[in-house]
Parts: C-alpha cells; sequence; structure tokens
C-alpha cells in the first residue's frame, strides 16, 4: 500500500474544500481500501465523509424515494417504505455482498464501486481502465465474465453493483453537491460506457460528492423484483440479472421498466424490452417475446456466449415472477 494521509470531514464544507483539494472520499471503505492494498488506487488523501448528515431514508412529495448516500445498503434493504414501495431495490441490495459488508457498504459507495474484472486487479496485466493506452488483457484473455452490451474495444470490464441495475430500471436520479453548488445527473448518464477512454467511469466533476439518490414515483399498483444468477448462490456477483418493475391495471402493462447486470460495461437499460411489454396483456408469450430484446445488439467474447441465452432466460423469468404467471 502506497502512503497517503487521511482526514475527517466534520461537516459538508470541510468535505468539499478537501475533496476540491484533490482528496479521494471514503465512505464504507469496503471497496476503495482492497483497491489500496493492491495499488491498483493510490490516492494521496484520504477524506472520511462518514459523519456527514447523508443517512436519511424519505418519501418524496410525489411518492418517490430518496436514499441519502451514507445510508448503509442494510439498512436501505430493510427500510419499510423500500420494501413496501420498490421491493426491487430492497432484493438487490438483499443479493449483494454478505451481511457484514452490506452493514459498512453506503448507497453512494456502491455505486462507485469499479469493477472486478480479474485484469483490472491485477497491477502487472494490461488495463486501458487502469492504465490508459495499455491495453486490455480481457479482450483476448478469459473473459467468462465480462460484457457482452456496451463494451469497446478499449474495455470490456462489466460494471458490478447489484442495486445500480435497479436504478437503472427505475431511471433514478442521482444528486450531486460540488465546489459549484448542487445539480442532479439521471442514472442513465452517471455512469459511463467505457468508449474511448475507460477510465473515465462516473460523470462526477472534481470535488463532488453524490448527496443521495432518488427514485421516482411511479403509478401504483407496482410490482417489482430483482433476479440474480451466479456461480453460487451466496456472496457472488452476478453472471445475469434483471431488475423489472410493472404497473399493470385492467390486465393491460401500462408501465414496464427492465434492466439487467453482470452483462453490459454499465447497468443496461433495456428500453426494446419495455416497448414490447406496454400496452399487451401479461401471458407467457409475451414475456418471452419481450425477453428476446434483451440481447439486442449482444457482443459476446470467446469464453462468455453462454450469457446471450442467460441473458434472456433471466429477464423471461424475472418477467414471468413480476408479471405474475408463474
Ligand atoms: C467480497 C465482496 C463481495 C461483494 N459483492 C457485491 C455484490 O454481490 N453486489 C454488489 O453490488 N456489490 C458487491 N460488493 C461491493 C460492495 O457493495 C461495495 O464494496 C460497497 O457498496 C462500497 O461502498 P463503500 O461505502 O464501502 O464504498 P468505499 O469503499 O468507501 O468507496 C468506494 C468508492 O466510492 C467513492 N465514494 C463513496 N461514497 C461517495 C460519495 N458519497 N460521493 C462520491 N464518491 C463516493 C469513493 O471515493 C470510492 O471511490 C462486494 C464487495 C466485496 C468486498
Amino acid at each position: 500500500m502506497h502512503p497517503f494521509s487521511f482526514t475527517k470531514a466534520a461537516n459538508t464544507r470541510e468535505a468539499l474544500n478537501a475533496g476540491r483539494a484533490g482528496g479521494r472520499y471514503i465512505a464504507g471503505g469496503t471497496t476503495l481500501v482492497d483497491l489500496m492494498r493492491e495499488t491498483v488506487e493510490r490516492p494521496e488523501t484520504l477524506v472520511d465523509i462518514s459523519d456527514l448528515p447523508l443517512r436519511e431514508v424519505s418519501v418524496t412529495e410525489r411518492g418517490g424515494l430518496r436514499i441519502g448516500a451514507l445510508v448503509s445498503m442494510a439498512e436501505s434493504a430493510a427500510h419499510p417504505k423500500v420494501r413496501s414501495l420498490f421491493p426491487v431495490v430492497s432484493e438487490a441490495l438483499e443479493l449483494s455482498a454478505s451481511a457484514q459488508l452490506r452493514n459498512m457498504a453506503t448507497i453512494g459507495g456502491n455505486i462507485m464501486q469499479r469493477t472486478r474484472c480479474t485484469y483490472f486487479r491485477d497491477v502487472t496485466a494490461d488495463c486501458n481502465k487502469r492504465d490508459p493506452g495499455s491495453g486490455c488483457a480481457a479482450l483476448h484473455g478469459y473473459n467468462r465474465t465480462h460484457a457482452i452490451l456496451g463494451a469497446s474495444d478499449q474495455c470490456v470490464a462489466t460494471h458490478p453493483s447489484d442495486v445500480a441495475v435497479a436504478f437503472a430500471a427505475l431511471e433514478a436520479t442521482v444528486h450531486l453537491l460540488g465546489p459549484d453548488g448542487e445539480r442532479q445527473a439521471p442514472f442513465a448518464d452517471f455512469l459511463l460506457r467505457p468508449g474511448a477512454t475507460p477510465d473515465h467511469e462516473q460523470a462526477l466533476r472534481k470535488g463532488e460528492l453524490i448527496t443521495a439518490v432518488e427514485v421516482p414515483a411511479l403509478p401504483r399498483p407496482l410490482r417489482s423484483g430483482y433476479l440474480k444468477v451466479r456461480d453460487r448462490q451466496s456472496y457472488e456477483f452476478a453472471l445475469t440479472s434483471a431488475a423489472v418493475a410493472l404497473h399493470i391495471r385492467g390486465r393491460v402493462i401500462r408501465e414496464a421498466k427492465v434492466a439487467a447486470g453482470g452483462v453490459a460495461t454499465v447497468p443496461w437499460k433495456l428500453p426494446a424490452v419495455e416497448r414490447a411489454l406496454i400496452g399487451e396483456r401479461p401471458s407467457e408469450r409475451l414475456w418471452a417475446e419481450a425477453a428476446r430484446h434483451a440481447v439486442d445488439g449482444a457482443r459476446p467474447l470467446q469464453h462468455n456466449r453462454f450469457k446471450v441465452e442467460l441473458l434472456k432466460r433471466t429477464v423471461e423469468r424475472q418477467l414471468r415472477v413480476v408479471g405474475g404467471t408463474k
């Protein structure tokens, strides 16, 4: 581990000043410290933000949900409003990591976490994300867990977060506070596809803090849920996952929010699947037909062709579960 200095921000102003001076925020520390130990990350100054007042979960005036950036994954998952309004968020969190990690880890840190690509985490391997211009060892290496969607010839690493898939499906907004004041970023614009600059992962400006994630109100009744497919049943990242929310009234699907995880460089919204569902009546045939669109544009690599079929089946199954025809 490289030497670094450590400071604890007593309030938001102190945090922003330290961030503007180049300090790196640390919340639960469950992933940043690992990366520092492996020397993948070498921040000179850590700014502990854990005392900032960003620990509230609240229902917005319109009936959406606002989750403070420092609310732990465990608290968010267990919160009665999160459970009742958006079970897909609770389920995505509960299927993440381990109980111990979920107690420490925060919502802000979760969406900021970096890829689990083994070449990224191995400082002896070529990785454009870690060391721009060095190449991508995964492209022709062992790429079983890598992306089939949203990749570039520079990077094929997946985004590992589960709850980010639920936020992408629900079209959440990220609330940010920086030296120039507050702003909001649609979730779809916050996490960046690699393109030619895989080292630019989030639309975060220098010194900016995530203060909250807001899930917008959706028409009720709303059924939602998260399915995660992985090599073992616990403590493992997704091979594929599906976040689904459906508003069904008069036996017709009026709203559909769907996204996939484990398969793309960012949480992957599935607008073609949503379009195929809206205005239709739930049926076995509909789930299968809509799920076919989940892999539109997929470009599998040598070792992850199985993800194409697996993703279709994951989405189909979760549509069936949430749509109530199982
Ligand atoms: C063994 C293991 C298994 C895991 N399995 C899963 C899994 O299955 N699914 C899943 O989704 N996750 C999984 N995780 C990841 C885990 O969820 C993250 O480590 C955790 O959410 C990070 O939160 P943190 O508060 O500890 O972040 P930290 O480690 O403190 O920070 C992470 C990053 O976020 C930045 N950051 C933190 N808060 C803010 C803020 N408010 N504003 C701006 N930047 C901020 C930091 O600067 C840093 O870059 C796993 C982790 C481990 C170690």
